[in-house]
C-alpha cells in the first residue's frame, strides 16, 4: 500500500498534526443552505483508529451519510476540520476529483457500477493498462477474494442485489486503498446473504490491516461487526465506544433505544415497579421475566409472534414495557402476570 504517496499534504499551507487517530474530526458541521436550513453534522469531534471496524450508526436523517462524505472530503465542512494521518483532508476546492486517494467511497446503491457491462471489465476498469499481466492478475486475485470469480463473465444488471454489492466491493477494493467507506451496504442483500458477506468483509479486514468506517441504521449488522461505534442523532454524536458496552451501558437514552430496543422509564414509572432512582432508567426486554397469576397487579397487553420469541407488551394503566418471551409459550392478551426486572441500567444525569 503507498502509505507515504496516499497520505501527504494536499493544502500547501497545512501543518501535519501529531498523535491524532488515524481519522480525525473536531469541531465538524455541514450545514445546507436552502428553502430551508439543515445542520446535518452538528459540531461533532470523533476519532477513528486504524485497522478497525466503526460503524455510524443512527435513525434516518441523523446525519450519517454526510459524516461519511465529510470523512471522504466529498463536502466542504461548514466549520471545523478532518484529518487524515495528521493532515487535512482535501475537498472539492483543493483537489480536482473529489475524495481522499487513500480512501475508497461504496455509496448507497450502486451508482459506481456499469449495469451492462461485465464483472470482470467493471472491476479491471480500475487498474491502468501500463501492466496488462499484473491486470489480469489482480483482477483475478479481488475476485476471488470476495468469492465472485466464477461470475466475471457475467453482466452486473443479471445479478442480485448481495453480488452486485461484491463487485462494487470489489471496485473499491482493487487499488488497495488504506480505507474503505460503505453507506448502508447490506441494504440491498437479502438477509439469507448478509451474513456471508459480512465475515467475508471482517476477514479482509483482519487479513489486510484495512480501516473500515461503515454506516448502518441496524443494531444486528453494527453489533456483528463493528469494533467501535459513533451513535449519531440530530447531527450530533450522541454516544461513541465499544458495541459490547454501549450496548449494556448506553450512556444516552436514544442509544438504549437504538441498540437493544430498551424500554426507558422515568423515575415515577421506576417505582411502581419498585425500582428507587433518581434518574431515568433502561430495562432491556431480555431482562424482564413474567409469571402467570391470576391476582397480579399487571396483564398481558398485546401478543406479538416474532418467529422463535414473542414480544410481550406488558404493564398496568401507569407503565407499558416490551418483553422478548422465550421460549415462547402460549398466553392470551388480557392474562393477569407478575413482572420481575432482572437488571437494568441507570442513566447518569449528565447524559439526558
Ligand atoms: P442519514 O444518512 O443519517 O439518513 P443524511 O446525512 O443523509 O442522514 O442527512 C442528514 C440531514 O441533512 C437530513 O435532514 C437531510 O435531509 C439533509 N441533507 C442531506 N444532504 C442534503 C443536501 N445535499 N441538501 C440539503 N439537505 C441535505
Ligand atoms: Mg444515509
Amino acid at each position: 500500500m503507498g502509505k507515504q504517496a496516499n497520505s501527504c499534504q494536499y493544502i500547501f499551507s497545512d501543518v501535519q498534526q501529531p498523535d491524532l487517530p488515524m481519522i480525525h474530526g473536531k469541531d465538524l458541521s455541514c450545514v445546507f443552505e436552502g428553502n430551508i436550513t439543515v445542520t446535518a453534522v452538528d459540531h461533532v469531534h470523533f476519532g477513528i483508529e486504524e485497522g478497525q471496524i466503526t460503524a455510524i450508526i443512527g435513525e434516518s436523517g441523523s446525519g450519517k451519510s454526510t459524516l461519511l462524505k465529510l470523512i471522504y472530503g466529498l463536502l466542504e465542512p461548514t466549520s471545523g476540520e478532518v484529518r487524515y494521518r495528521g493532515w487535512l483532508v482535501p475537498t472539492r476546492k483543493d483537489k480536482l476529483i473529489p475524495g481522499h486517494d487513500a480512501m475508497k467511497l461504496v455509496s448507497q446503491g450502486f451508482d459506481d457500477l456499469n449495469l451492462y457491462a461485465k464483472v470482470w471489465d467493471n472491476v479491471a476498469s480500475q487498474l491502468s493498462n501500463t501492466n496488462l499481466a499484473l491486470k489480469a492478475s489482480k483482477t483475478q486475485e479481488t475476485l476471488e477474494r470476495l468469492r465472485i470469480d466464477h461470475l466475471a463473465k457475467k453482466r452486473v444488471a443479471d445479478l442480485s442485489g448481495g453480488e452486485k454489492q461484491r463487485v462494487a466491493i470489489c471496485r473499491a477494493l482493487i487499488n488497495d486503498p488504506e480505507v474503505l467507506l460503505m453507506d448502508e451496504p447490506f441494504n440491498q442483500v437479502d438477509a439469507a446473504f448478509r451474513d456471508e458477506l459480512q465475515q467475508d468483509i471482517q476477514q479482509i479486514v483482519a487479513e489486510t490491516g484495512l480501516t473500515l468506517v461503515m454506516v448502518s441504521h441496524d443494531p444486528a449488522e453494527v453489533l456483528a461487526m463493528a469494533n467501535k461505534l459513533i451513535v449519531m442523532k440530530n447531527g450530533k454524536i450522541a454516544d461513541a465506544g465499544d458495541p459490547h458496552a454501549l450496548y449494556n451501558w448506553p450512556h444516552h437514552p436514544y442509544t438504549a433505544r437504538l441498540l437493544a430496543k430498551s424500554n426507558i422509564l422515568q423515575p415515577n414509572e421506576a417505582k411502581i415497579l419498585g425500582i428507587e432512582t433518581e434518574h431515568p432508567i433502561a430495562i432491556q426486554q431480555e431482562h424482564i421475566q413474567t409469571e402467570l397469576n391470576l391476582n397480579g397487579n399487571y396483564w398481558i397487553k398485546d401478543v406479538r409472534f416474532r418467529g422463535f420469541f414473542n414480544e410481550l407488551i406488558i404493564g398496568n394503566e401507569e407503565v407499558t414495557l416490551h418483553q422478548i418471551q422465550f421460549p415462547r409459550l402460549d398466553v392470551k392478551k388480557n392474562t393477569r402476570i407478575d413482572i420481575l426486572v432482572t437488571t437494568y441500567h441507570v442513566f447518569e444525569p449528565k447524559s439526558i
